[in-house]
């Protein structure tokens, strides 16, 4: 079933307005009557079927809203050091289908990338992609994009786990950490291209990090943020 966003929504009723009324009434060609899946984007779902049409409105009648079953009970955050250009929109598509419930971009000492103010038009784009994702992957939220932070400025105090991939962790592997503790909000730092520097490392261990193995082989900055993610969800949601 075919499934939009909206936040528009009163008692029995709801209302999809911008560009997704072009997508219902002209690509779908849907028509008062058909059944769509609606979302509030704050992980809350219900069955509505179209009142109206109008060039710049669907009005939908609703039924009872339930909470989304596509999210994770885990919440995860990915702090992501800014990778060259291009990689972070298939960062944050690939995670948002993974479960992802927000994206942090990080300058550190090595990114390639150094993002100047102002940020609100890539920070808009990163956010569209992050839609289009939610959407197709069916999930319950948009995620979050915020702002870019600097490494030493990250504030992980809202949340339980912090964990930091570094490659040169030959201890701890991921499955050891979570299995040791993970709480339900948690952080996954990854690294630019160049990996963190010893400093870097210090830094976030100082801010409550724990550094992580994610295997012997060395993964890019691009598939690190995925991997540790998915593994997270496989070791702790039901
Ligand atoms: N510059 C490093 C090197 O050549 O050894 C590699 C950096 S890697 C391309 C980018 C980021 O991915 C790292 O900073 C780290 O966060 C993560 N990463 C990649 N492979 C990893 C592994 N096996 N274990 C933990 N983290 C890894």
């Amino acid at each position: 079933m075919h499934r939009f966003f909206t936040n528009e929504i009163q008692p029995n009723t709801a209302v999809v307005r911008g560009d997704d009324v072009k997508h219902i009434a002209k690509v779908l060609r849907l028509r008062a009557g058909d059944c769509v899946q609606l979302c509030d984007g704050r992980g809350n779902e219900c069955d509505a079927s179209i009142a109206s049409v109008s060039s710049d409105a669907v009005t939908f009648d609703t039924q009872l809203w339930r909470k989304a079953a596509t999210e994770p009970e885990t919440e995860v955050t990915l702090f992501q050091c800014l990778p060259k250009a291009g990689k972070m929109e298939t960062i944050i598509q690939k995670c948002v289908e993974l479960g992802a419930c927000g994206f942090v971009p990080v300058q550190s000492e090595r990114c390639v990338v150094v993002l100047k103010p102002p940020y609100e038009g890539r920070i808009e784009r990163w956010q569209r992609v992050s839609e289009e994702a939610a959407k197709q992957s069916r999930r319950g939220v948009i995620p979050w994009v915020s702002l870019p932070a600097p490494l030493n400025g990250l504030d992980f105090s809202r949340l339980d786990t912090v964990l930091v991939a570094f490659e040169n962790e030959h201890t701890v592997s991921l499955k050891t950490a979570l299995r040791e503790r993970c709480g339900k909000r948690v952080a996954i730092v990854i690294g630019p291209e160049g990996g963190f520097s010893d400093a870097e490392i210090e830094t976030l261990i100082q801010k409550g990090a724990r550094t992580v193995s994610l295997g012997t082989r060395i993964l890019r900055t691009e598939t690190a943020g995925m991997a540790m993610l998915a593994q997270i969800l496989y070791e702790v949601e039901p």
